[in-house]
């Protein structure tokens, strides 16, 4: 499980993280605004951990691909979360010993 954190760091500057209902994020899973600095993930209690997670790494790619310009399409930004989140999430279960 992926911790949820109440903020995370980008570029050296604070993102904050809000829990909030899903109609406050848009009707979705969660946001990032651009004019804020503000990721909000949906804390609504049907609301699957693990999409929690992919949601989670899913804005911070937004974050990135507004501060920095990438040019990601959105496509690619779900396919890049899905894959990290698949990464990360296997993290630590398959360690060198
Ligand atoms: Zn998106």
């Amino acid at each position: 499980m992926i911790k949820i954190p109440k903020f995370i760091k980008i570029g050296g500057r604070q993102v904050p993280v809000k829990r909030l209902a899903s109609s406050d994020c848009g009707g979705h899973g969660g946001s990032f605004s651009a004019w804020t600095g503000v990721i909000k993930i949906a804390n609504d209690p049907d609301y699957p951990q693990d999409e929690i997670e992919v949601t989670l790494i899913h804005e911070i790619l937004e974050c990135l691909n507004a501060r920095y310009e990438y040019n990601l399409s959105h496509p690619t930004i779900m396919s890049l979360a899905e894959n990290l989140y698949q990464t990360l999430k296997d993290w630590g279960t398959n360690e060198i010993t």
